[in-house]
């Protein structure tokens, strides 16, 4: 028996479908564990509950993602160091430093910064609002 997280057929139009994703880890689960899951996780601050009855994501997970990041190669932002999704890339093909869009205009706005890598000293090459990931 599927207990709950099924989403009805139909009617559904452009903007659904995020709120069907679910872990699969939870998907097996029966109705009480998934319950007592629930209230273990924000009770430990991975999710937490909001006063409206609905669950979002708690302060730990956010900063497990950060270190999911990290764990899984993604590259981190040269300058602010957080996780470089969308992100521009050296243009050296071998350098692998990332670097926000918004952060590259703060790096660069300082007159007298040199518009290079700082990880390989090649001339950052100016993109058009062109994004590598
Ligand atoms: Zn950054
Ligand atoms: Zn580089």
């Amino acid at each position: 028996m599927c207990v709950g997280y099924q989403v009805p057929n139909g009617g559904g139009t452009e903007s659904q479908g995020v709120s069907s994703q679910v872990p699969a880890a939870f998907r097996n689960f029966s109705l009480s564990q998934k319950e007592r899951t629930l209230d273990e996780l924000v009770r430990d601050k991975w999710l937490c509950a909001t006063s409206d009855g609905r669950i979002g994501l708690g302060v730990r997970s956010f900063l497990d993602l950060r270190s999911w990041f990290r764990n899984n190669d993604v590259p981190a932002c040269d300058v602010c160091n957080e996780a470089g999704l969308k992100a521009n890339a050296c243009s050296n093909e071998s350098c692998n430093v990332r670097i926000h869009n918004y952060c590259l205009t703060r790096k660069f706005s300082q007159r007298r910064a040199e518009r290079i890598c700082p990880g390989c000293g090649t001339q950052w090459a100016e993109r058009k609002h062109k994004q590598s990931f």
